[in-house]
């Protein structure tokens, strides 16, 4: 899970890492009235990289300039996301920007800093083109990253005085989070050198899924959709896409074959939900109700190979609630002629070739 900038910074500000003073607005006429010193820079706080490029980072000089570039930054859609609040912070004059993160590395196993006097671009591009620039260091996880890794990072980029033992400090703290908040990386590009003192310009920060029972207090994850919430909460497994064609399966297997089925006969994929082994006919109506709720859907494809799973259970579910959009069925294995003759009571055909069954759903979902 991905954090927006401003709550990563609240978190840098609590592990005593420098960052600047700011307030989220979610209105442009709301900047008139801060208490910050101008002037001001205004940040989109969406979770994609790269806004500064977008026109999503801008200064202003004056709160009438920075009302008209709220209201703009407010109104763009940037990478596919649209701005719905702004982090308006105090602009630092920058002397320097440097890059300064900690990743987790799956190769070494370990959390591994990676730091360069290069920041502020992106760094993969930095890594692509000099990556003599970059400066690596995995920390062992019994020793812990101290004082003394910190300032030999910070003498591999060229630091020197008191500056070089503030690098220290910071990363020391930026280590400290990433541990204790279950980090897959805690990032801060630019960190930046304003007149002798470090300040995190920027901040990213995603949290590792599988440790949200440990981080109770963590913000709401707006990543996941309203539907996949949805789905969560009754346990079945659910993603959304952005093609048209909605579609569940049981077992993970079956349900990744079927998406690649879709796609080999030129269907594009609305969603995709696993409703698991054994799944009952409740569980099925859930998940018609949920695959369904997504907007632009045109057809469904329903794909079962029954083991654990019953198919009268299924037909059960769907023919209860014919699908109001047209609708391909694959069925078989446990309980199938049951299921079979279900469905047919409720007029509803359902094939046995999965391959036959994918591309009755793409013509389907073109109208055909
Ligand atoms: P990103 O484009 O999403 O990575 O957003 P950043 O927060 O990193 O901002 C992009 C760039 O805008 C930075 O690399 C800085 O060069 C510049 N910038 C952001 N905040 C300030 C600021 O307070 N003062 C100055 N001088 N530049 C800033
Ligand atoms: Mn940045």
């Amino acid at each position: 899970m991905r954090l927006h900038e401003y709550q990563a910074k609240e978190l840098f500000a609590a592990y005593g890492i420098p960052v600047q003073r700011g307030v989220v607005v979610d209105r442009a006429e709301d900047v008139l009235t801060l208490d910050l010193r101008y002037p001001v820079v205004l940040k989109a706080q969406v979770l994609v990289g790269g806004r500064g490029k977008a026109g999503g980072v801008q200064l202003a000089a004056t709160p009438e300039e920075a009302r008209e570039k709220a209201a703009r930054i407010l109104g763009m859609e940037i990478r596919g996301e649209r701005v719905r609040r702004l982090l308006v912070v105090e602009a630092a004059r920058i002397d320097r920007e440097y890059y300064l993160a900690f990743v987790v590395d799956r190769s070494s196993r370990r959390l591994t800093l990676v730091a360069s006097a290069e920041g502020g671009v992106d760094i993969e591009e930095v890594a692509r083109r000099t990556p003599e620039r970059i400066v690596k260091l995995a920390v062992d996880p019994a020793l812990g990253f101290h004082p003394f890794h910190g300032r030999w990072v910070a003498r591999r980029l060229g630091l020197s005085g008191p500056v070089l033992g503030q690098f220290a400090e910071v990363s020391c703290n930026l280590y400290r989070l990433a541990c204790e908040r279950d980090a897959e990386l805690a990032e801060i590009n630019p960190l930046a050198l304003c007149e002798g003192r470090w300040l995190a310009v920027d901040a990213k920060l995603v949290v590792d899924d599988n440790a949200r029972p440990r981080q109770p207090d963590l913000p709401a994850d707006e990543e996941t959709t309203e539907l996949e919430r949805m789905a969560r909460e009754y346990d079945l497994s659910y993603v959304e896409l952005d093609g048209d064609i909605a579609i569940i399966g049981n077992g993970a297997g079956l349900v990744m074959s079927t998406l690649d089925m879709v796609a080999h006969f030129g269907g594009r994929p609305a969603n995709f939900l696993d409703v698991g082994g054994g799944a009952s006919t409740e569980a099925m109506r859930r998940a018609l109700d949920i695959v369904l709720r997504k907007p632009g859907v045109r057809a469904l494809f329903i794909n079962i190979f029954g083991g654990i799973t019953r198919c009268d259970d299924v037909a059960r579910a769907i023919a209860s609630a014919p699908p109001p959009v047209p609708t391909s069925i694959r069925l078989t294995g446990t309980n199938e002629e049951e299921g079979r003759r279900i469905l047919e009571q409720a007029g509803i055909f359902a094939f046995t070739d999965p391959e036959e069954a994918a591309r009755r759903a793409v013509a389907l979902a073109r109208g055909h």
